[in-house]
Order: structure tokens, then C-alpha cells, then sequence
């Protein structure tokens, strides 16, 4: 079945523009359906009418992917994961990113186990204009007592809003503490050939996402069949994750294979989100040399590397939930933002004049281009330096400094333009640009052409602070200015 057009939505929906979606038309809601910004059921009309249920049977039918999403938790926390609709970003884009669980045993001290999962909830790192952060905890049955797993599991609900997964084999200890926290929407881990049938109807009772595991893809496929049959409406496969001679390619031919049976043939049985375990390392391996635990720790993100790099839906670490091993999440969560940005965007940002802190009459004037990498990086680098200045961001068609200087974006004229569009001289008395060190051959031109003073920064903006202690003479640099005027 081929991608639904807007169209063919407007078509299922009500079009009495009645705006209670919150959109003037039913012709702008169709269109972000299939954006991913609005659901179906948020058209009142199509969801409280008898009449229209068909028509709406239909919506959810067209415009649900091949590969179905699956939510976690609840509230600003719940993660959404799957729901993809190819198998390469650049087909069209991915719409959700790998999923980063942390695990965290049962049996820890609370004081210990509060102490994780506080850290883990309020961690978030600021990475060019994005805020990347972990989406969930993973409960791990350690302690084999249902007990301990459901006193943890109610622990972690209490002080935080992180999804949590609830990860033990022993089907009745599972269902103890899914049982405590069930309001939460926690993942269910795992059903297996022995215990789908109790897992699988405590999920649907409860309206729970359930995770359906095997090493073997034919008894997985088979059990994901058979829990549909059953009623599961939010399911998660989880073909096994292997360490040790040839495993990392068997692990890795298992997910494409799953996703491409998902996504190319739309198997309705392969159509759910998929996960991996790095964690399991840890179970696989004898780790008897503590002084070689960085070896061992980076065989475990090696893994994650490869499932986020094949669009795993979910994977759960175990490196990294505690503070010292922060170097392990900013390398996994660094590459997710950057397989997962959205092709269809370009990295660019407006062009304008941004102020940073409270520039006064003699605050330097910085210039750069509009490349969104670069413009968030020097704004950054002038906050963290506390430069009370002017950012004055020349429309160079999003394309970084050195390549739009050589191929005429950044240029002279340009950049004059934008002094004067934006009135950059209106707010300081003086005329003096700043341009980046790799702009140093427009300086004359752009003299000329802006009627300014013209020094060259940094090649790098991390040099910023250093050539405002060293090399900022404003007075002199006017002076100068206003010597060759005369
Ligand atoms: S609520 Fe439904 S009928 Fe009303 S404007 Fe939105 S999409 Fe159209």
C-alpha cells in the first residue's frame, strides 16, 4: 500500500471545518496527519459520530505505518517508538528516534537505587539547539523476589516520570509489579513461547505494551501472530541481542531482516517496533579483570552504535547509568540526534540580527551565516563566555562559512545587505564587523560596501573569548575608521 496523500485523508474526514481540532480547516488537519502532529482521534467529528465510523476505520487504516508505533509511560515523559514507514531515512525520514532505556537491578540500597534514577531523569545534554535526554528505565528482576521487583518498581514511579520497562522472565513476578504501577503504561518484558499466553492477557486487560522475544525469527513471527490473535494492541520484537564471534552480524541481519519484512513486504506479523539489548553483555561475558572494564563497556556501546545506526526502535544499556560513565550516552545520543535528523529540513536558520545578553553602545557586532551548525554553536560559545554582543546572521542559503565563501553565499554584498536590512549599526556607535577567520578575503570588499571597519575573528568561535581579552579595541578600531575617512 502506497503513502496516503492529503487528499485522500481530507476525503475520510468530516469537512465541516469546524475547528474544534483546533485547525481552520479540515484540509490543514489531513495534511498533519500525515505529519505525525495530529492524530485521528483528535477530530471530535470523526470520533463521537456513529455515522462516520467506517470512515474513520478506514483513517486509521491508511494512515497507520507499516511498521505500528508503540507508546511507553505516560505524560510529557511517554516515548513513542516504531512507527516508521522506511526502511532508509532518506526515502522520506524517520519520525521516531531510538529509544535509550538505562537498566537498573531491583536489588540495590533505595537510597542507591533513588540516587540512579534521579540522575537518570533529570540528565540532559544541549547539543546544537536540540535537548538530548534518556527515555526510560529498565527494571531488571535481579533479585528473583517478586517482592523486591514490585517495591522498586513502585519506588521509581513515585519519584519519576520516566517510562519504565519491566524486565524479568518469571512471568508471575512480571505481572506483580506491572500490576503496582499498571496507571504508568510500563513495557512489559518479556513473553516468551512459555508465558506468552499469561503476559499477553494481562496486556490486554490492562491496555499494556508488551515486549515478544526469540533468538528464533519463524517462533517469533509465530508469537507476535498469535498475541494479535489474542487481542495485543502495542507490541515490541525482540529477536535476541549476541555477543561473541560472528553474533554481532547475526544480531544485526536478525533487525533487518525483521524491519525490512516490516517495512518493504508490510508482514503484519514483522510490523512492530524492534529492539536489542547491549545490556545483555554483561550476562554473555566474564568480566574477571575490573582494571579492563572500559574494554568490556566499550564492546556493550559498540553494539548500541550499530542497533541506532539500523534504526532500532528501542535498546537498553547498561554503561552509562551511573554519572562516571556519562562519556558513553553523550557518544550513543550524539549519534542518534544525527542519524535521526530530518532530511526533509534544511539545517538552516533565519537570517537576522539575535542579541546575546545586554549589549551597550560599544558591544561587538559578530557575523556568520545562517548554516543552523554554525549559527548555534558561536550563539553558544558567546553565552558561555558571557559576551554581551550582537549575532548578525547573513542568509547564505544554510551553507557553512567555508563553503559559502567559496562558492559566493557569503560574500561582501551579502553581508552588507544584512547590515542594513537589519539595521545592525542602529544599535551600537560604531561601524565595526567581526567576521569569521575562514571570511579574512572579504574583508576589503565588505568595507567598501557596508561603510565599515572590518576585523577578522577566530577561525573558530571556541577562540572567541581569547580575542575579546586580546584583540577587542573598539576605540582604536574607530579611530582608525574614522582617520581613513577624513
Ligand atoms: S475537528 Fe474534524 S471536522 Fe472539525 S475541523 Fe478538525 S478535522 Fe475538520
Amino acid at each position: 500500500m502506497g503513502r496516503a496523500s492529503p487528499l485522500d485523508v481530507y476525503a475520510l474526514l468530516d469537512k465541516s471545518n469546524c475547528k474544534e481540532c483546533g485547525y481552520e480547516t479540515c484540509m490543514a488537519f489531513a495534511t498533519d496527519i500525515l505529519e505525525r502532529k495530529v492524530r485521528v482521534q483528535d477530530c471530535t467529528h470523526l470520533m463521537q459520530d456513529p455515522k462516520q465510523a467506517k470512515n474513520r476505520n478506514k483513517l486509521i487504516e491508511i494512515t497507520t505505518p507499516p511498521q505500528k508505533p508503540v507508546r511507553i509511560g505516560v505524560g510529557e515523559r511517554e516515548v513513542v517508538i516504531g512507527g516508521e514507514e522506511v526502511l532508509m531515512r532518506h526515502q522520506l525520514t524517520y519520525y521516531n528516534e531510538t529509544a535509550i532505556f538505562l537498566e537498573i537491578p531491583d536489588d540495590l540500597a533505595e537510597s542507591d537505587l533513588v540516587e540512579m534514577v534521579k540522575y537518570l531523569t533529570d540528565l540532559t545534554v544541549e547539543r546544537i539547539g536540540d535537548v538530548l535526554k534518556i527515555n526510560g528505565i529498565a527494571l531488571r528482576c535481579v533479585s528473583g523476589e517478586a517482592d523486591n521487583f514490585k517495591a522498586a518498581a513502585k519506588k521509581i514511579a513515585e519519584i519519576s516520570n520516566l517510562p519504565v520497562m519491566l524486565c524479568c522472565f518469571n512471568a508471575d513476578n512480571l505481572l506483580a509489579a506491572a500490576g503496582e504501577i499498571k496507571d504508568k503504561r510500563p513495557l512489559l518484558y518479556a513473553a516468551t513461547k512459555d508465558t506468552w499466553e499469561q503476559i499477553g492477557k494481562f496486556a490486554v486487560q490492562n491496555n499494556l505494551p508488551m515486549v515478544a522475544t526469540s533468538t528464533d525469527i519463524e517462533e517469533l513471527m509465530s508469537l507476535s501472530a498469535t498475541l494479535q490473535k489474542l487481542g495485543v494492541k502495542e507490541l515490541v520484537l525482540d529477536a535476541g541481542t549476541l555477543f561473541g564471534s560472528g553474533n554481532l552480524a547475526a544480531t544485526y541481519d536478525n533487525i533487518i531482516q525483521i524491519r525490512t519484512a516490516a517495512i518493504d513486504k508490510e508482514d503484519v506479523n514483522a510490523g512492530w517496533p524492534i529492539m536489542g539489548v547491549p545490556a545483555a553483555y554483561w550476562s554473555q561475558v566474564e568480566v574477571k579483570d575490573k582494571d579492563e572494564l572500559w574494554r568490556h563497556q566499550y564492546q556493550e556501546i559498540i553494539m548500541g552504535a550499530m542497533m541506532i545506526a539500523v534504526a532500532t526502535s528501542l535498546i537498553v544499556l547498561h554503561t552509562g547509568q551511573k554519572k562516571e560513565d556519562i562519556w558513553a550516552l553523550l557518544a550513543l545520543m550524539t549519534m542518534r540526534q544525527t542519524v535521526y535528523s530530518d532530511p526533509r529540513i534544511y539545517p538552516a536558520v533565519d537570517a537576522g540580527l539575535y542579541q546575546v545578553g545586554e549589549p551597550g553602545p560599544m558591544a561587538p557586532i559578530f557575523v556568520t551565516s545562517n548554516y543552523r551548525m554554525t549559527k548555534i554553536p558561536v550563539e553558544q560559545d558567546l553565552k558561555s563566555g558571557n559576551i554581551d554582543s550582537w549575532l548578525l546572521v547573513v542568509d547564505s542559503e544554510g551553507i557553512g562559512i567555508e563553503s559559502a565563501v567559496a562558492g559566493g553565499q557569503f560574500n561582501a554584498g551579502s553581508i552588507a545587505e544584512a547590515v542594513k536590512e537589519f539595521k545592525a549599526f542602529d544599535k551600537v556607535d560604531h561601524r565595526i564587523l567581526i567576521i569569521p577567520g575562514m571570511a579574512a578575503r572579504l574583508s576589503g570588499a565588505l568595507e567598501d560596501e557596508a561603510d565599515a571597519w572590518v576585523v577578522v575573528g577566530p577561525r573558530d568561535s571556541s577562540g572567541i573569548i581569547k580575542y575579546m581579552d586580546t584583540q577587542w579595541k573598539p576605540e582604536e578600531f574607530m579611530k582608525q575608521y574614522e582617520d581613513l575617512k577624513e
